[in-house]
């Protein structure tokens, strides 16, 4: 009796306060006023697998709500019949301003860099960036470079390589000229030690793992490469491949130094790479991730390659190597087709062509093998530049997706998404937030027209924007709104590797 005598006040108290306290919860729940609101689309999240129409709310450059009631926004963008997706993350592209960026984010890309080669005074590079960039921009260590500069004989040329970064003139094409005679030369002790030095300074300055294109150095020493991967395996830096030939042996070798030294790897272009052994390429690259090695690949969504004509791929004996003739290679500055005559002449210039090698099935099977991420291989402007540049995310959607139903949509954005930004985690922390549509992801949204989304470029016509793809937004900015790029907005910023310096 006591108890109940005593618990009368008691719960006249608890009423009381609950009522107080749900009046001060209702008063905290008047709705928040995102920056913007993307109302009623098709929002698709490769992790937790939401497929549903909602209404995303975006605060501070993250993804703040993602809710089936109305949201309040600053600005409300009603992209009801289209789809909602985490931005695209391109892991290889070469072109790398602005220009070359246009053509990305027209393309659906919020982050596109550069692994495969990686970029010379990594530090200097990512400043040279820092503000006026249209997406996301980022690049691994060079090793190329990296050996170039450990060579005493080479150190004049760095001051005019450094010139050309500072003033984001550098390219694949300068990188060539200046570095490319050091590819032949054996090092010594000494510059060895110098390079992996090298490397590991220029990690500090943020790299994103190592990027190692033997392919156009392929005379270097099987123990060289070695070394470099060992590297890596220590600091658990990712390495990106270019194979030293388009051949299963070549294949072989990286993912031989990669399990030995337990270096990650990541082979680029394995399209390009495999050429007609794609089946048995895509079965050792799956079986070594199947026995827990952290080894993984890419392709690009087109059935020719591209590169400069002074390279090491068209040393003796490459027709035999490829498969191909002359008339195979085509000269992006004209179009025209070759012959004996005019590759030689070309070939003194190094001018760029496209190169006509792969059959369209070998596409299909690498699209549709399970954890083949996207990336396009973007290369420099030039008007007839390879269209993988502008068109490679638009033509998997389009073509692959739509028309020819190789693979389905939510699989087609997760190789694009968040298949990539897995990739990176381990190197680049910061990727945990990229790839995703969820509450807490950084703002990178493409919304796009699943019914019309397809690439425009053409190795005929030269670059183009592809259509369908409706707005992009970097880090909550938008960059291209209603299909058209929105002038004067750079809200790209760089993406770090973990061993930077603070
Ligand atoms: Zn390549």
């Amino acid at each position: 009796m006591k108890s109940l005598t005593k618990s009368k006040p008691l719960k006249t108290f608890l009423c009381l306060f609950l009522i107080l306290f749900l009046v001060g919860e209702l008063k905290a729940q008047s709705p928040v006023q995102y920056d913007i609101v993307l109302e009623g689309g098709r929002v698709i999240d490769p992790e937790t697998k939401l497929d549903a129409i909602k209404n995303v709310g975006i605060l501070n450059n993250r993804i703040a709500q993602i809710s089936s009631e109305p949201l309040q926004g600053k600005e409300i963008i009603n992209v009801s019949g289209l789809v909602v997706a985490p931005g695209f993350i391109d892991l290889h592209v070469h072109g790398m301003t602005n220009v070359e960026q246009e053509y990305q984010l027209h393309d659906g890309v919020t982050t596109a860099l550069e692994l495969e080669s990686g970029i010379e005074f990594t530090g200097a590079w990512y400043a040279s960036r820092q503000g006026n960039a249209l997406i996301h921009y980022g690049a691994s260590v060079n090793w190329p470079f990296e050996r170039f500069r450990s060579m005493e004989k080479y150190q004049e040329s760095l001051g005019q390589l450094l010139e050309l970064v500072q003033k984001r003139e550098n390219n694949l094409e300068s990188l060539w000229h200046i570095v490319a005679p050091s590819f032949t030369e054996v090092l010594t002790a000494e510059e060895m030690d110098r390079t992996l030095a090298n490397i590991k300074s220029s990690l500090e300055e943020g790299g994103l793992g190592i990027g190692v294109p033997i392919g156009y150095l392929p005379s270097t020493p099987p123990d060289e490469m070695y070394s470099v991967f060992e590297l890596a395996g220590q600091l658990d830096a990712l390495v990106y491949t270019h194979n030293r030939y388009p051949d299963i042996l070549s294949i072989q070798e990286v993912i031989a130094n990669a399990t030995l030294t337990g270096a990650p790897l990541h082979i680029v272009h394995l399209n390009s790479m495999a050429l007609g052994q794609i089946d048995f390429a895509l079965h050792m690259v799956s079986a070594a991730a199947q026995k827990g090695y952290d080894i993984t690949t890419e392709l690009y969504p087109y059935t020719a390659a591209s590169t400069g004509l002074m390279t090491a791929i068209f040393n003796e004996g490459w027709q035999e190597k490829l498969g191909i003739d002359y008339g195979d290679l085509q000269l992006v500055t004209t179009g025209e087709r070759l012959t004996q005559e005019t590759f030689a002449r070309n070939r003194r210039t190094n001018q760029t062509v496209i190169i006509h090698l792969m059959k369209p099935e070998w596409i299909q099977k690498g699209i549709a093998a399970p954890g083949v991420i996207i990336a396009s291989d973007g290369m420099t402007y030039s008007k007839l530049a390879h269209p993988r540049t502008a068109g490679t995310f638009s033509r998997t959607l389009g073509k692959y997706v739509r028309e020819d139903k190789v693979i389905d949509l939510n699989t087609a954005i997760e190789k694009m998404t968040l298949l990539p930004a897995n990739r990176l985690e381990g190197i680049a922390p910061m990727m945990r937030f990229k790839g995703r549509i969820q509450v807490g992801s950084d703002a990178d949204i493409t919304v796009f027209d699943p019914k019309t989304i397809i690439d425009k470029a053409t190795f005929e016509g030269g670059l183009a924007f592809s259509e369908g793809v409706e707005y992009v937004m970097v880090n909550g900015t938008f960059v291209l709104k209603n299909g058209r790029t929105v002038p004067n907005v750079f809200p790209g910023q760089g993406v770090y590797g973990k061993f930077k310096n603070k």
